[in-house]
């Protein structure tokens, strides 16, 4: 997706769901002074609860909403995002990498062997952290959630 973002420490379970979603979000576990900045210039977008960082940092966003799934839709309201359910589970969700198509003799080794005979082309991992990503169950749920909320 175009739009990338800087979570604050404050928003974890946000920046989570906005990767879920194909969102390339940084997440700013502890607050280091400059290197707001330094992210926020490489083109993404900051989102914060603390409305007085408002004007603090360019390019910043106040999340209001306490419950993430009206965090997501404030977001899409502020922002006017066009969600695209082809980038949903495209992304590392503990890195924030961009998940690549497995090879399937190196997923054959790496995911049980039920995923892997019911899932061959749809086997994915993280190029960084070497996770394997598959279509299951947990996945379904996610996508459920995600229609719960209206971010489609
Ligand atoms: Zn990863």
């Amino acid at each position: 997706m175009e739009e990338k973002f800087l979570a604050d420490s404050m928003l974890g379970r946000l920046a989570k769901w906005l990767r879920v979603l194909g969102y390339d979000t940084v997440y700013l576990r502890a607050h280091g002074s400059g290197s707001i900045e330094d992210i926020i210039r490489e083109g993404r977008f900051f989102l914060s609860r603390e409305k007085k960082l408002e004007y603090v940092y360019n390019n910043t966003i106040i999340i209001d909403a306490d419950c993430v799934g009206d965090q997501l839709t404030e977001l899409k309201e502020k922002m006017s995002l066009l969600p695209d359910r082809s980038h949903w589970f495209t992304m590392c969700l503990i890195c924030n990498t961009f998940l690549k198509n497995a090879d399937p003799d190196e997923a054959r080794n790496n995911v049980p062997e039920y995923v892997f005979y019911s899932n061959l082309s749809e086997i994915r991992f993280c190029p960084s952290c070497i996770r394997y990503y598959w279509q299951g169950s947990h996945r379904k749920r996610m996508a459920r959630q995600i229609e719960e909320w209206g971010f489609v």
